[in-house]
């Protein structure tokens, strides 16, 4: 018999959908309304693309950047059930600022926003895995529908809040970027009974087997130092992956023919199309792992993340199909594109909410939290890579960026399958299962 998860899940989830629902609308609006003209109907800032999307790369690398001290926060004094809800109204805060219009609230307006996602998104990872005993096999299945209900907020959100934003009023779209924040408030205050055993601050003497500021055990630190090395694969990782908002978008926009029964699809359309997938296969891909773990082939987290970074490459590869295509002028097909994005999600799915749970499971208890910020802090360092090797496209073309990620993802992930076992041993059997927790 299947054995359930924790009753906290769907708190965790729900709030977590909310946040990244206000998140992603409001990230969807905020270059189109920068660059709006200030005059006339529905006035933007009237700032340049490159102004824009200068601000654009900095404020997604800062909300994850500040995950740190989000992290440290919760480590060292809140715990992260508290630092989860000041992050939230932080972040309801900030888009409510937004809404109203003027600088000073757009300034303030992000700065909350960077704030109160610095505290809520590393811990409310965090707390995801302690619903879950050392060793649980359900663990990695946990992280994976959590990861869901991430993506129901970010393929829901660009499209609402983007109609709202670009017919209504961006003011009103930054509104109800807000309410979604609300509401996952709502759910995470009304189901904090479903929360009591986890998320709570402990000072590190109350640690069992920790004495107060105790330095890290030698397999402790081993642990640490895989956990940075996997961060170099999320880095490297979400420098390819993020190109769909930059390069993959305008050339979505420019060179895919996008024409289905007769009516051309809004390139913005397809930046829901990555998360509509992580939906559709975050289920099937997770029980494939779990299939090839039972049936006792190799499925720890690094050599999934290793397949998952090749993967991903090859996406790239089909990216360099559709500008060979579209090289003698023509528009490319769009299955290349659709393509592209199946295997970018198929390689997420063995990465991201794979690192997450990774993370839960090797990082020291008084360091949890610190370890998930600076997780998330690779991944702001990933998104800001990807905007600066999005931008190296106007100088060497698209085929040779796209075949270079393509080269280099498929290089670094046969170099960590190479090393891989070398660096399992550094995790000490974190990993392995415990089968006596198991009912079935
Ligand atoms: N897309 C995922 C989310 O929004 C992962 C983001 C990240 O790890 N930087 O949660």
């Amino acid at each position: 018999m299947a054995r359930k998860h924790p009753k906290g899940l769907p708190i965790l989830f729900f709030t977590e959908m909310w946040e990244r629902f206000s998140y992603y609308g409001m990230r969807a609006i905020l270059v189109l309304y920068i660059t709006k003209e200030a005059i006339g109907n529905n006035p933007g800032l009237g700032w340049s693309n490159s102004d824009a999307l200068a601000l654009y790369g900095w404020y997604t690398m800062l909300v994850y950047v500040m995950s740190i001290p989000g992290g440290i926060l919760a480590d060292r004094v809140l715990g992260q059930k508290k630092t989860v809800l000041i992050g939230g109204i932080l972040i309801a805060l900030g888009q409510l600022t937004l809404a109203i219009d003027n600088m000073i609230s757009f300034y303030s307006g992000l700065t909350l926003l960077i704030l109160g996602v610095g505290a809520l998104k590393p811990n409310i990872s965090t707390m995801v895995g302690g619903l879950y005993r050392e060793g649980d096999p359900m663990r990695d299945k946990g992280f994976t529908i959590f990861y869901i209900g991430i993506n129901i907020g970010a393929a829901s959100a660009p499209l609402l809040v983007g109609y709202i934003g670009e017919t209504i009023g961006w003011h009103f779209g930054f509104g109800l970027a807000g309410i979604g924040m609300i509401l996952g408030l709502f759910v995470y205050v009304w189901g904090q009974k479903y929360l009591e055993t986890v998320g709570n601050y402990v000072p590190a003497k109350k640690i069992e087997g920790t004495k107060t500021n105790a330095p890290l055990t030698k397999i402790e630190k081993d642990r640490v130092i895989v956990l940075l090395i996997s961060f170099i694969i999320v880095i490297v990782f979400w420098a390819a992956y993020e190109q769909a908002g930059g390069l993959m978008n305008l050339y979505t926009k420019e060179k895919i023919n996008r024409v289905v029964f007769g009516y051309e699809i809004p390139a913005s359309i397809f930046q829901s199309v990555p998360a509509l997938f992580v939906i559709i296969f975050g289920t099937p891909v997770a029980a494939f792992w779990v299939k090839h773990q039972l049936k006792g082939k190799e499925s720890s987290s690094l050599y999934k993340m290793a397949i998952g970074t090749i993967i991903t490459g090859f996406g790239f590869l089909l990216m360099s199909g559709a500008s060979l295509e579209a090289a003698s002028g023509q528009k490319a097909m769009l299955l290349w594109l659709v393509g592209a994005y199946l295997l970018h999600v198929i390689g997420e799915l063995s990465i991201s909410p794979v690192a997450l749970s990774f993370i839960t499971k090797l990082a020291p208890v008084k360091y949890a939290s610190i370890m998930m910020g600076v997780y998330f802090a690779a991944t702001g360092l990933g998104n800001k890579l990807a905007g600066i090797v999005g931008e190296f496209a106007t100088q060497a073309g698209e085929f040779e960026i796209f075949t270079g990620i393509f080269v280099f993802c498929v290089l670094f992930g046969i170099l960590l399958l190479v090393f891989f076992k070398k660096l399992k041993a550094l995790t000490h059997g974190a990993e392995d299962l415990k089968l006596e927790h198991e009912e079935a």
